[in-house]
């Protein structure tokens, strides 16, 4: 796929774009990224963008021409268009995973002020990424860039994919490194079992409870299997269940 970005400050994407998993990703062809300068499309005879505002008010608001412009240069007929906003749609991994579908996505960074009310009819989509006031949309493209090319194929494994946040609307389990024992604190004994249903028993619990604590708004969405209302009610009844017992017997062997 192509994601293409316009942004008056093109030298902020260098950093992300040639680092770690997304440089590999882009150097793998899963990934084509085009970051564009809209002054280049400006027909102001002094390069200008921005202006302050028809009415007063501070700061300075990026004009039409520039924006429209760049946007019809670059976008074809299978283009999706968006442009960052504090009014859009929240982002979430789900329009991530919809994205990741699309073969070209134009992401549009206001900066300064903002921008001329009347590119919002160019676009086919409002996005925020929250309820905070950014200085510009270029670390909301970032975000963009960075959670649609992992989800596409070749960019990571196919495993990492599995089991993580927000897959359905449930956090991840926690995880452990070596040591067994860092500062008093323990890995869990039963991760050291070797008895791989014990284990995912074990982490759909753990990730049930983090939901249920962390994030209530997410837990109340989540379609819980007759298999999840057992694990929580083992958890409420704070005893140790049978199976989780069993496991640790058996995997006395691996256990440190
Ligand atoms: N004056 C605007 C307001 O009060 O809504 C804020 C403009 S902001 C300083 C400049 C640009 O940053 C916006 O046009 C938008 O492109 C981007 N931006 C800022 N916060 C954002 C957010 N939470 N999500 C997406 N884009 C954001």
């Amino acid at each position: 796929m192509k994601i293409t970005v316009l942004t008056l400050f093109p030298e902020m994407f260098e950093g992300v774009l040639s680092n770690s998993i997304i440089k590999r990703a882009i150097s793998k062809g899963c990934a084509e990224i085009e970051i564009v300068q809209i002054r280049d499309f400006t027909t102001d005879k002094y390069g200008r963008t921005d202006t302050p505002p028809i009415g007063g008010g501070a700061g300075l608001i990026q004009k039409c021409q520039p924006i429209v412009d760049a946007l019809k240069k670059v976008s074809g007929p299978n283009s999706h268009k968006v442009l960052f906003s504090p009014r859009g749609t929240t982002y979430n991994e789900k329009i991530a995973k919809s994205y990741a579908r699309l073969e070209h996505i134009v992401l549009v960074c206001g900066h300064y002020e903002g921008i001329d009310e009347r590119v919002n009819d160019y676009v086919d989509e409002l996005l925020s990424i929250g309820d905070y006031v950014l200085t510009g949309g270029e670390i909301p493209a970032m975000s963009v860039i960075d959670s649609v090319v992992r989800l596409l194929d070749g960019a990571i494994s196919q495993d990492s994919l599995v089991d993580e946040s927000f897959n359905e609307p449930i956090l991840e389990y926690p995880q452990y490194t070596e040591p067994y024992e860092y500062d008093g604190k323990k890995v869990p004994d039963l991760l050291y079992s070797g008895n791989h249903e014990a284990i995912a028993k074990w982490r759909r619990k753990k990730a049930l409870i983090l939901t249920k604590e962390h994030r209530p708004d997410l837990f109340e969405k989540l379609p819980l299997s007759k298999q999840d209302k057992k694990l929580l009610a083992e958890e409420e009844s704070g005893e140790t269940p049978k199976w989780e017992k069993d496991a640790l017997e058996k995997g006395h062997k691996f256990i440190k």
